[in-house]
């Protein structure tokens, strides 16, 4: 029979009943604690009017209510879209009436914050449910609120809409292929778009990417601060729950200092971030005295990760368990996977199983011989059905022949002779110098061989001499631990790029910043140093 993730919870409830579930700040919740209070909230959902079809935004740091929530949603056939907990009040409204949400289930934190802004904006908006980061923690409080009402949508908490909700075991049934989630795109080189995304669509991609990760059922246990409110982190809990494994809930992925403690307590099988936070990571003294000896399985996806830096992560968690994923939003994510077994530094792997994968010229469409650069397209069970309310960007990016639906990535890469893809740059992203291409991650990623440089951005300005191309800019953020001299660094930033690369790549313009600017999901911000 076809399971969705709230059926998986259900047989796991009694068959895994006592399995540690969650983790959260050292407390415990087991796989039978997570069926029943998933059906509570189940219940709650009902009881505010909403119900099969109807969108549950929810605007949480990773939080074990998060995770109930996305099975709550499932189990009564709503639609879930995930807000990141970092958008501002316009852009809260803006996604939650792109979506037409009818619950939003929020932070008091934020909701205390925001209410004011929020009230009377979404109309669709029946019910608030206000949750506090600690309410799943025995003796913490639970949310205060300040107000019972956000324009015509009534305002509980949590504790308050659990308390009186029913607790029996509830199923709608759902066909798979409805739409599970509207989830927003990461929002890095433009407005987030709604991807829709069936339960088949999630569920496929997870067994897909598992015959590399050969999770085994009921023994993992899962570390990942990627944010839930992203399709990565949203993959690595549906990889976990499904197979009955021990997920740590990392509620600020920036307190490496707790993410550590939680590590030690329970040593992790399968560790799963973003570049930029592994790169956080190594340099953590906790985190380089942790005992690894037990992790089976290092993934990192979302952004590129350079070679240094993978081998500086393998240094402290020893080598053979590192693999790297490739992905988008509109793909429920993974697309390929670079296998620890055989590992190609510098690409993003082999097309996981039913995936097929060519490379295309991006105006004629035309498939591209081995080894040259064109823009990747994707076609599998994973691929989205389309982005919500956006008929000419769904018509762009997804494309029907030869019997199947092809997503038009918009990156550019190539295959080399053994299948692997290597991607280059995004099609935004990438510059145009005297008629040439120049990828930005590849001069970012040689960058990171010099030792003063902690991360790296290149962007382009228009030329306004040359129309049509641009100037190569570099941002430049420093390793802390390195002594500063602006005019020394920058010249050896130009010595370098001279001895190691193509004369047309060397930056014209060096800048050093405090912070390279990051997207909430910890990706380079690339617009963000355009427009400054
Ligand atoms: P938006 O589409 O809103 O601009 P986004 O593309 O960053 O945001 P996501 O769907 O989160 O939103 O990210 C997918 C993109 O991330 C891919 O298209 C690709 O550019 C990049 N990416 C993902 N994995 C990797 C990887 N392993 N190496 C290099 N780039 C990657
Ligand atoms: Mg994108």
């Amino acid at each position: 029979p076809e399971m969705t993730l709230s059926d998986y919870i259900r047989v796991y409830g009694q068959e895994y009943a006592d399995r540690i579930a969650l983790v959260y700040f050292g407390v415990t919740i087991s796989y039978s604690e997570l069926d029943h209070l998933a059906d509570k909230l189940a219940h709650g959902l009902l009881a505010t009017g909403a119900g099969k079809g109807d969108v549950l935004a929810i605007q949480l740091p990773n939080t074990p209510q998060y995770v109930l929530a996305l099975i709550a949603a499932a189990r009564i056939g709503m639609k879930v879209t995930s807000v990141s907990a970092l958008l501002t009040p316009p852009e809260v409204i803006h996604q939650c009436n792109d979506a037409k949400a009818k619950v939003l289930l929020t932070l008091d934190a934020i909701f205390n914050a925001t209410q004011a802004a929020l009230a009377g904006k979404i109309p669709s908006l029946q019910a608030v449910i206000v949750s506090s980061a600690t309410e799943m923690l025995p003796g913490m409080p639970n949310a205060t609120l300040c107000t019972t009402q956000l324009g015509d949508a009534a305002v509980e908490g949590l504790d308050a809409v659990l308390a009186r909700a029913d607790t029996g075991h509830i199923r709608v049934a759902v066909d798979l292929d409805d739409v599970l989630y509207l989830q927003y795109t990461g929002g890095t080189t433009g407005k987030p778009k709604g991807a829709q995304l069936s339960s088949r669509n999630i569920l496929a991609n997870n067994i897909q990417a598992d015959v590399f990760y050969g999770y085994r059922k009921g023994k993992e246990t899962v570390a990942s601060a990627f944010p839930l409110f992203h399709i990565g982190g949203a993959a690595v809990l549906f990889n976990a729950l499904c197979t009955a494994s021990t997920f740590l809930v990392i509620a600020d992925p920036r307190n490496i200092e707790q993410f550590c403690q939680e590590m030690k307590s329970f040593p992790p099988t399968i560790l799963a971030n973003v570049p930029a936070l592994f790169q956080m990571l190594v340099n953590a003294p906790a985190f380089q005295q942790l005992d690894w000896s037990s992790l089976r399985v290092a993934v990192s996806g979302a952004a590129p990760f350079s070679v240094d830096e993978i081998k500086r992560l393998e240094a402290v968690v020893g080598a053979g368990k590192f693999c790297e994923v490739y992905g988008m939003t509109e793909t429920a994510p993974v697309q390929t996977l670079n296998p620890a077994s055989a590992f190609k530094p510098g690409y993003v792997g082999i097309p996981l199983p039913g995936t097929d994968l060519r490379i295309v010229d991006p105006e004629s469409g035309e498939n591209l011989p081995l080894g040259a650069p064109g823009e990747v397209v994707v076609s599998g069970p994973q691929v989205m059905s389309g982005y919500l309310a956006m008929p000419e960007a769904s018509a762009e990016s997804l494309r029907e022949y030869e019997g199947k639906r092809w997503m038009h990535t918009g990156d550019i890469g190539f295959l080399d002779e053994e299948g692997y893809l290597k991607i280059c740059d995004r099609s935004k992203d990438m510059l145009i110098v005297g008629g040439y291409k120049v990828f930005s991650v590849e001069l970012e990623s040689k960058l990171q061989s010099l030792p003063f440089v902690e991360m790296s951005a290149v962007v382009g300005r228009p030329d306004q001499e040359r129309p049509g191309n641009d100037v190569v800019q570099v941002y430049v953020q420093r390793n802390d631990a390195e002594p500063r001299n602006d005019a020394k660094q920058k010249a050896a930033i130009i010595e370098f790029c001279r001895a190691n690369m193509a004369p047309y790549k060397v930056p014209k313009e060096v800048f050093f910043v405090d912070a390279i600017p990051l997207t909430s999901v910890g990706k380079i911000d690339k617009k963000a140093l355009r427009v400054t």
